[in-house]
């Protein structure tokens, strides 16, 4: 039997949400906490992009996304934190006193490690030309956006000269201008939605700037090359998503980039028997970032998909120091109080957190949602429990499925529910 390293915490990730969570659990006093990150460098995805606009919440100012985390590896000496780079956690195991962690490394080879408390920090990873079935030859030139950004900005290498974007998504916005400042020709952005994927600013200083003109309601339909890509059909797409006969646009480029969604990271939680939401393709948490599987805990992307680090970085923090709670206390949560469900109406795809042990929370909890269509007119979001009283309202002047939306719930209106449910719903 192989000799078992201990910790008192484990973060999975070592992007800003791992780092975050580690040092959120720091500054709560855990001093024996183990960062395993499979890439050879601390700061996941944001490695990759060196475009500004990260940080304006959190440190209120622009920074690039290297910069950004490098502003919280920085601070990793000042802790007893320990980092095992080129270590990929491959299983996930969890009994009632300890979470086991089987990791690979070239330098240390198969490894299992220990830990009263684990935080899940993997991020996600692009959905691929196969996850939506775009016909057509397969020819070389198709990537992910993120893909190709790496190709980019950290291998240096151009992807194509003659692009067209699929998915309005930040990353595809992002990358149809750093195509542009490269020298490429971006021929336009193509959104299958009536409404864009990406945050407005990107929108703006991404497309509109570069006069890259967006298509919603539109789509490819076809993808032609021998080798290369060399030609793509784009049609509009009726309110069912189907392509509408006549419509078709034919664009010679030899590079498609792919920005249509991504996906939470979790072959470990699933593993590891964390139940997960089918709405984010992440875990069910409770109001302190915990898992329906005692001591582990999730945040960032693997939660759900963030449009703003800076959210991230406050909710990993909020991990890390609820794990540390639990650790400190061996569960710090009551768990035998009464326990909120919350449920959505159809204007709003999910919530985060799903679950709310009241007595749990301190002051108030905030939770975060998304709509699924663009409310132009002030609207209210409104919190009903299961005798449909009001318990909580609040104003919006516009919402788009594009930008995360959240909301404080203070912890004396969660008192006054009656039954264990409460629906968000939104009404205009
Ligand atoms: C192209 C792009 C542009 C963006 N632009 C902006 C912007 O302008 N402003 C902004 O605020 N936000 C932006 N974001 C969003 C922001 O970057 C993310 O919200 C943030 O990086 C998520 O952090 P994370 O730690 O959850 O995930 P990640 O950064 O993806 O980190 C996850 C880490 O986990 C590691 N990992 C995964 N599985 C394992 C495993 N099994 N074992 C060990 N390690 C593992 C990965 O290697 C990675 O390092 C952008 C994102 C992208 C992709």
């Amino acid at each position: 039997m192989q000799n078992i390293k201990e910790y008192q915490l484990i973060v999975i990730g070592g992007g800003p949400a791992g780092l975050a969570a580690a040092l959120g659990a720091a500054k709560n006093g855990l001093n024996d906490i183990l960062i395993v990150e499979r890439d050879k460098y601390l700061g996941g995805i944001l490695n990759q992009c060196i475009h500004n606009g990260f940080g304006l919440h959190y440190f209120k100012e622009e920074l690039t996304g290297p910069e950004y985390s490098k502003r919280f590896i920085d601070l990793l000496p000042e802790t007893s934190i320990a980092v095992a780079l080129d270590t990929m956690a491959l299983n996930l195991e969890n009994s009632e006193d300890w979470r086991y962690v089987h990791v690979m490394s070239s330098a240390d080879g198969y490894r299992i490690l220990r830990s009263r408390a684990v935080i899940l920090a993997m991020g996600c990873r692009e959905r691929t030309r196969m996850n939506i079935q775009i016909p057509g030859t397969r020819a070389a030139g198709i990537f992910n956006a993120g893909q190709a950004q790496l190709y980019v900005n950290i291998e240096g290498y151009m992807v194509g000269k003659k692009v067209i974007i699929l998915g309005s998504g930040d990353v595809g916005l992002i990358m149809a201008r750093r195509m542009t400042l490269e020298g490429a020709e971006v021929v336009a952005c193509v959104e299958v939605m009536p409404y864009p994927g990406g945050l407005n600013r990107n929108i703006v200083q991404c497309l509109q700037d570069f006069d890259i003109p967006l298509y919603l309601s539109h789509t490819i339909t076809d993808i032609k090359g021998q080798n290369r890509v060399e030609q793509v059909t784009v049609q509009e797409v009726d309110q069912n998503g189907k392509p509408i006969a006549g419509t078709e646009i034919y664009y010679d480029v030899d590079t498609v980039l792919l920005s249509v969604g991504l996906i939470p990271e979790n072959e470990l939680s699933r593993e590891a028997g964390v139940p997960l939401d089918p709405r984010t393709s992440g875990p069910i948490v409770y109001e302190n970032k915990e898992t329906l599987a005692q001591g582990i805990f999730a945040c960032g992307n693997v939660l759900h998909v963030h449009d703003l680090v800076d959210f991230v970085t406050e909710e990993a923090e909020s991990a890390g120091h609820a794990a540390a709670c639990f650790v400190q206390s061996g569960g710090c949560v009551k768990q035998d109080g009464k326990i909120i469900s919350l449920k959505t109406d159809s204007n709003i795809g999910y919530t985060v957190p799903q679950q709310i042990r009241i007595d749990d929370v301190e002051k108030a909890v905030r939770v975060f949602f998304r709509v699924r269509k663009i409310f132009k007119e002030p609207s209210r979001i409104v919190f009903r429990d299961q005798s449909k009283s009001e318990i909580a309202s609040f104003k919006r002047l516009f919402m788009f499925p594009a930008e995360m939306e959240n909301v404080n719930l203070p912890r004396q209106l969660l008192e006054k529910i009656s039954g264990t449910e409460l629906t968000v719903s939104v009404e205009e």
